[in-house]
């Protein structure tokens, strides 16, 4: 994880470093530091654990001056988050300055034999051996610092995206990337660099994402350069952003995550269009369109993902089986990753992931494509590594999603999860044409559903007060609606730090059920549907047990209204969709009891956005 930013040019530095960072913050945010060079060729290095506020309080009216520079958001691999493991890492002899994203995995054998060589190490970081290795080579052998950093880079095991200044070069400015994400803005004489495109865009739209094992070198005289680590040239590709600067803003909202939550309307109307049109009754994913013969042939589905993004594969599990009656396995990618499982070259491995850079999901493709499985991608990010690397695709087309806990990302995974299996299912002819109109119309009323859903919100927030204290929460649901109990448990987890499990909720009497008393809160997704009697049963062996029933039911639903504490209706919809519908009172339920206990919703403690480190 982590964001790193740098920049190069005629302006001053410090103020776009400090901005960057904070568009990274999502990225990490347990300790924060910066690097300028200044017009002396000293590079003034601070650093400061916490946030890029506290960052910047520490720095106060310190000396920021410097057209150079690069900066880095934390979140801890290797040593705890403290001002010393603070990024960015210096050379031994203090001339060159590094900041990393990724986690060198051999650190340790090349930190042994360093200090054999003299070095020694102020932190406990991976990424400062890496700093003393490039200055090793270099001073050793007396190649040039990329050189040293090529040479550097082909000794390291793992994953990083690296930015490199140098007090002895102050025109230039050094990256390089391999499993880690990293983007170069192309401005008038000046070079931006970030983990994404968040803190480019007010300056320029035209950037080159650099790919695994590049190294660029950004001269200020004579502009971008971009090799290979194993020495070969390579073009720069420019590629235009088609992000909108306003998107990144809060927009009068309190937390980017309620912001997110109330543009889930628009969010998954976005993800439809030009996809999904029940008038004239067609569904057409272009991305996928060339494979589709291919996916329809498929001998089976493999979707990996991880934490939302596998509650999403989970629910497609339904989608793909019910509509198209393809077989699926739902798999966490870092478990898939290293098990050995047996791949086919006619099955079709569907990765899920909001950033398109989760490093497992990657490494999981990777492996997949080795064994010649079709990929395809559900990625939110627009030219992401996983947008890249799979055959096809479709993007999800929420927008940026800034807050940690996923919300718009999730039920756009939805949308087009729910679109892909009912392509898939038309075209293998295992849906008849009535229920595939009627699953169009569905899916077609959902934003106005959405939105008469967020009109309830404070009779919500007034629901959500009353569990603020909880210690534990139980989640269940049956059917589609159980990886959605699975998605509200995880939610509260997340950003309020309340115990919350998610179960099937016939599974609760094998085990859940022997925690029910009468504080335990057990929110259940109660609504019409084939599963409704079932759950009509389990929900009276809670009441039994004296535990406080939250209901997520169906508008003019009487039975559970009898039985539970508080019911919260969604408007009447097919199963098909109620997972998407669903999910939106579970959102706020975990914002707003997170609001009330103090917490910080948007970050999170110990979590990031983009977990591009295994
Ligand atoms: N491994 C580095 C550290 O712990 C970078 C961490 C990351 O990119 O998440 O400082």
């Amino acid at each position: 994880m982590c964001g790193i930013v740098g920049y190069i040019g005629n302006k001053k530095a410090y103020p776009i470093l400090i901005k960057g960072l904070s568009r990274l913050e999502y990225r990490g945010y347990d300790s924060a530091g910066i690097a300028l060079l200044q017009a002396n060729d000293i590079v003034n290095v601070f650093k400061k654990e916490g946030k890029v506020i506290d960052l910047t309080e520490f720095i106060g009216n310190a000396n920021t001056e410097g057209t150079v520079g690069i900066g880095h958001t934390r979140w801890a691999t290797h040593g705890e988050p403290n001002n010393v493991n603070a990024h960015p890492h210096t050379s031994g002899d203090g001339t060159l300055t590094l900041v990393h994203n990724g986690i060198i995995e051999n650190y340790d054998v090349l930190k042994k034999e360093l200090i054999k060589r003299g070095h020694t190490f102020k932190s406990e970081t991976d990424t400062e051996v890496l700093v003393h290795l490039i200055e090793e080579i270099k001073k050793n052998s007396g190649v040039s610092l990329v050189e040293a950093i090529r040479i550097a880079l082909n000794e390291v095991h793992g994953a990083y995206a690296i930015v490199v200044i140098s007090a002895e070069e102050p025109n230039k400015i050094i990256a390089a990337k391999k499993s880690s994400p990293l983007v170069i803005g192309m401005g008038e004489d000046e070079y931006y660099l970030a983990s994404d495109a968040t803190p480019i865009i007010e300056y320029t739209k035209n950037v080159v994402y650099l790919e695994d094992e590049q190294i660029a070198i950004i001269d200020r005289n004579n502009g971008l350069r971009i090799i290979s680590i194993s020495n070969t040239e390579v073009s720069p590709y420019v590629q235009e952003l088609e992000m909108q600067l306003e998107e990144l803003e809060k927009g009068g909202f309190e937390h980017f995550m309620l912001k997110e939550i109330y543009e889930q309307p628009r969010a998954i109307h976005d993800s439809f269009r030009g996809r999904l049109n029940a008038k004239e009754g067609w569904v057409s994913l272009g991305g996928i369109k060339a494979y589709e013969d291919k996916i329809a042939k498929a001998n089976r589905i493999i979707i990996i993902a991880c934490g939302t993004s596998w509650h999403a594969g989970l629910v497609a599990e339904y989608y793909f089986e019910d509509l198209a009656r393809i077989p699926v396995e739902v798999e966490y990618a870092s478990e898939f990753r290293y098990r050995n499982p047996i791949i086919h070259k006619d099955d079709v491995v569907i990765a899920i992931s909001q950033s398109g850079e989760t490093a497992d999901t990657l490494a999981a493709l990777e492996m997949a494509k080795a064994q010649g499985a079709i990929l395809l991608g559900i990625v939110n990010v627009v030219g992401s590594t996983i947008s890249r690397v799979t055959d096809a695709g479709s993007y999800t087309h929420a927008g940026p999603e800034i807050g940690v806990a996923s919300t718009k990302a999730f039920t756009t995974q939805l949308t087009v999860l729910a679109m892909m299996a009912l392509a898939i299912g038309k075209k293998r002819g295992t849906i008849t044409d009535e229920k595939f109109q009627l699953l169009l119309d569905e899916m077609e009323a959902l934003p106005a559903k959405i939105e008469q859903l967020l009109k309830n919100a404070d009779y919500i927030e007034t629901v959500s007060a009353k569990y603020k204290d909880a210690q534990n929460a139980l989640y269940l649901g049956r059917g589609s609606s159980f990886p959605i109990a699975l998605e509200g448990a995880l939610k509260l987890k997340e950003i309020s730090y309340i115990h919350a499990e998610g179960y099937p909720a016939a599974e609760m009497k094998h085990g859940p059920i022997a925690l029910i008393d009468e504080n335990m809160p057990v929110f259940v997704i109660a609504t019409h549907g084939d599963n409704y009697e079932k759950l009509v049963s389990n929900i009276q062996e809670v009441k039994a047990r004296k535990g406080k029933i939250i209901a997520i039911v169906t508008e003019g639903d009487t039975n559970v209204k009898e039985l539970a504490d508080y019911v919260i209706e969604i408007p009447d919809a097919h199963e098909f969709v109620v997972p998407i519908l669903a999910t939106i009172p579970l959102q706020l339920i975990s914002y707003y009891i997170a609001v009330m206990r103090g917490c910080n919703v948007d970050q999170p403690r110990n979590l990031a956005k983009s977990v591009t480190v295994e």
